[in-house]
C-alpha cells in the first residue's frame, strides 16, 4: 500500500487544521504509549537539554523522541552570550532543578546567522545579536580565508560556532559547579537539513579554560 504523503501546511490551512492535527496527534502518541500523558501531567524529567537555531529545519524533532524528555532553548545561530538572561536561566534551571544528565549545542549547516556573520551587510539589531560569530570568524581568519567555496567556509563557521558555545558551557559556573558533584556532558553537534542526520562536532580543549576556571579555593589577583 503507497503510504500517505507527509502533510504540508499550505496556504489556504488555517489555525482549525493544527487543532485537528493536534487531536488526531494526541490520540496516536496516546495508543502507542499510554502512559505518556498521565506521566507528563505529574511533572517533567527530562535528561537532555537542547540548545538550538531557530531554524524551521533545525529543531529537536531530528531525535525522535516524545514530549517530556528534551528541555529546549533555542534561538537564532544556538548563541549562548554570558549576557543573555534567557539562556542563562534555562540552563540554571536545567542544571540545577531537572539535573538533566546531557547538554547538546546543536548548530546547523546552512545557517542564516552564520551566512549572515560571513558578509560585511548591515542588518541592524541582529548584527549585535550575532557579534559572537563574527568574533569567532576573526579568531579563525586564516583557516576561513583558506576556505574558496562559500558554502564549505559557511558549514566550517557553523561547526566553530559550536564549539565557541560549547565552551561557553564549559565556562559557566552552574555547570562548573554541577560537573564537580556529577556526571554532566556537555555536546557539540550539527545539524544537516539537506539530510536530516546529526553530526558529532570534536571540540578541541578549550585553550582559556584556566582563565576562566571557576573555584572556590581561587584568590583574587591584584
Ligand atoms: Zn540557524
Amino acid at each position: 500500500m503507497a503510504q500517505k504523503p507527509l502533510f504540508r501546511f499550505g496556504a489556504t490551512d488555517s489555525l482549525a487544521t493544527l487543532l485537528e492535527r493536534n487531536e488526531k496527534w494526541a490520540n496516536r502518541v496516546s495508543s502507542v504509549r499510554p502512559s505518556l500523558f498521565p506521566t507528563n501531567a505529574q511533572g517533567q524529567a527530562p535528561k537532555i537539554l537542547w540548545i538550538g537555531c531557530s531554524d524551521s529545519r533545525a529543531g529537536e524533532g531530528c531525535l525522535d523522541l516524545l514530549p517530556g524528555e528534551v528541555f529546549v532553548h533555542r534561538n537564532i545561530a544556538n548563541l549562548l552570550p554570558d549576557s543573555d538572561f534567557s539562556s542563562l536561566s534555562v540552563i540554571q534551571f536545567a542544571v540545577q532543578v531537572l539535573k538533566v544528565r546531557h547538554i547538546i549545542v546543536c548548530g546547523h549547516y546552512d545557517c542564516g546567522g552564520v551566512w549572515s556573520s560571513l558578509t560585511s551587510k548591515k542588518l541592524g539589531i541582529i548584527d549585535h545579536w550575532l557579534r559572537p560569530i563574527r568574533d569567532t570568524k576573526v579568531r579563525h581568519k586564516a583557516m576561513l580565508d583558506a576556505i574558496e567555496d562559500p558554502k564549505d567556509k559557511c558549514a566550517r563557521l557553523v561547526e566553530l560556532n559550536v564549539c565557541a558555545q560549547v565552551n561557553n558551557l564549559k565556562r559557566n559556573t552552574v555547570i562548573i559547579e554541577a560537573q564537580g558533584e556529577r556526571d554532566l556532558q556537555i555536546h557539540g553537534v550539527v545539524y544537516d537539513p539537506g539530510s536530516g542526520l546529526l553530526k558529532e562536532i570534536m571540540v578541541p580543549e578549550d585553550e582559556y579554560a584556566e582563565d576562566y576556571f571557576v573555584s572556590d579555593a581561587g584568590e583574587l589577583v591584584h
